[in-house]
């Protein structure tokens, strides 16, 4: 018996009732009710380092890190510091420039090869959306690719066939856009360049952009396969589309520079989020200096936000990139994700589970299937009953994990030997009672 004691979830159940009353569905976002494992969601009271606490008093090991950013963990005390001295002395908002966004933006630079100019949003969503606007604006097209069970935030032309929560609850294409908004949306198999090339065959000229999840998280984690992004590079470069990357999951995630640095291809635009607010609302896309200039007020592509590039939000990123850009960082978070995946593997072959354990760096998802997850296809082969009996199994024993197959496990940096040796541990079980179902 791994199940030290039986957990308590009085005080979630409870206010999981009374935020049904007042909040659809209870959540402010999709797949935080944990539909798609059929139970009631945990409330959060608190979380510090790797660990999360309920309303009950129960703790967990986090492997959700509020969805990516928490590359740091909980409360990590450099950016608590940072954040309060900005409180003290500085404000939260003024809708007028600061240094700080002066600074964030130089650390984006920087950072990601491809960026000479970036501005500032205040989510993922956003950056998405403004970046394929720019892109229209840039090349005069209307059409935009983008692949199945990818996940680009909700603007309505990129809701179609889209990942994340709009996959795992059935609605990958949702009521209420109209038409109109999804006849300019072209959408191509992830890792099939065959199928892009006839794509562009038909209809190159017209295409403004293409965007991607270089490594994709938001239909569980798949690699892109050897070759796709270069060819994806090629091909608009061909056709003088401009081809983006949403690294709003996997900027400053899966290596510093993000996956473009990591497999070494130059995007014309990049999307961030996540990491780069160091756990508060922050968005960016950025890209080559001639494009990035068409953008309001130096250009007429207009975008703007009251609250974008406010001084908590980016000192809260500041502070987090000042730590994961020192040296080893990326190392260490590679060793810990390799021990943890092998130690899955281990777990889920004594409890003769068939998985696909994809992983790119600090990116997990184990996928409840025999086949190699490559695409969309794929990863809809996988048995969701036997993830939601290992979801609820790992809950128990204290490791809470995304509530959906389709969605990534991500370490961060204070994720150690002893969480990677529990949450193994309870994975053993769970594999077992998984494979009951
Ligand atoms: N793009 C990707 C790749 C994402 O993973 C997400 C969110 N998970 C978004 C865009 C949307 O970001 P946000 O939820 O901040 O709007």
């Amino acid at each position: 018996g791994f199940l030290k004691v039986p957990k308590d979830f009085s005080k979630s159940v409870a206010l999981y009732e009374e935020a049904l009353k007042i909040i659809p569905g209870g959540v402010n976002s999709p797949v935080r009710a944990f539909k798609s494992v059929g139970l009631n969601p945990v409330f959060i009271s608190r979380g510090e380092g790797a660990h999360i606490y309920d309303a009950d008093g129960n703790s967990y090991i986090d492997y959700v890190g509020s969805w990516g950013p928490l590359i740091l963990g909980h409360r990590h005390p450099h950016v608590i510091e940072a954040l309060e001295r900005c409180l003290r002395e500085v404000g939260t908002s003024f809708g007028a420039p600061t240094e700080l966004e002066n600074i964030l933006a130089a650390m984006v630079v920087e950072a990601v090869h491809s960026i000479d100019m970036v501005r500032l949003v205040n989510s993922g969503t956003e950056a998405t959306m403004s970046a394929l606007r720019l892109a229209r604006g840039y090349t005069g097209r209307n059409k935009i690719v983008k692949f199945e069970g990818c996940y680009h935030g909700h603007a309505d032309f990129l809701l179609i066939k889209a990942g994340s929560g709009a996959l795992t609850l059935g609605t990958p294409t949702s009521p209420g856009i109209p038409p109109g908004s999804a006849v300019n949306t072209i959408i191509a198999n992830y890792n099939d360049l065959d199928g892009l090339n006839e794509i562009f065959k038909l209809e190159g000229e017209d295409i403004a952009a293409v965007i991607v999840e270089p490594v994709t998280g938001n239909m569980g984690v798949i690699p892109p396969a050897p070759g796709f992004l270069e060819g994806l590079r090629n091909l608009t470069s061909t056709y003088g589309s401009l081809l983006i990357f949403d690294e709003v999951m996997t900027g400053f995630r899966v290596a510093y520079g993000g996956a473009q640095q990591l497999y070494g291809i130059t995007p014309d635009l990049t999307c961030l989020g996540k990491i780069i607010g160091g756990g508060l609302p922050v968005g960016a896309y950025g890209g080559k200096r001639e494009i990035m200039e068409r953008v309001s007020p130096s250009g007429p592509v207009y975008q703007a936000g009251t609250l974008s590039g406010n001084p908590l939000a980016v000192t809260a990123g500041i502070a987090t990139l000042e730590i994961i850009r020192q040296p080893g960082v990326y190392e260490q978070l590679e060793q810990s994700s390799q021990a943890l995946a092998s130690g899955l593997a281990e777990a889920a072959g004594e409890a003769g589970a068939e998985v696909c354990l994809n992983r790119v760096g600090s990116m997990l998802c184990c996928f409840f299937t025999g086949q190699d997850v490559k695409d969309y296809a794929s990863a809809c082969t996988s048995n969701t009953a036997q993830y939601a009996a290992f979801f609820k199994a790992m809950l128990e024993q204290g490791v809470y994990l995304a509530p959906s197959q389709f969605e990534a496990a991500f370490m961060s940096l204070v994720h150690g030997d002893g969480e990677i040796d529990e949450t193994v541990e309870a994975a053993r079980h769970s594999f077992k009672t998984a494979m009951e179902k």
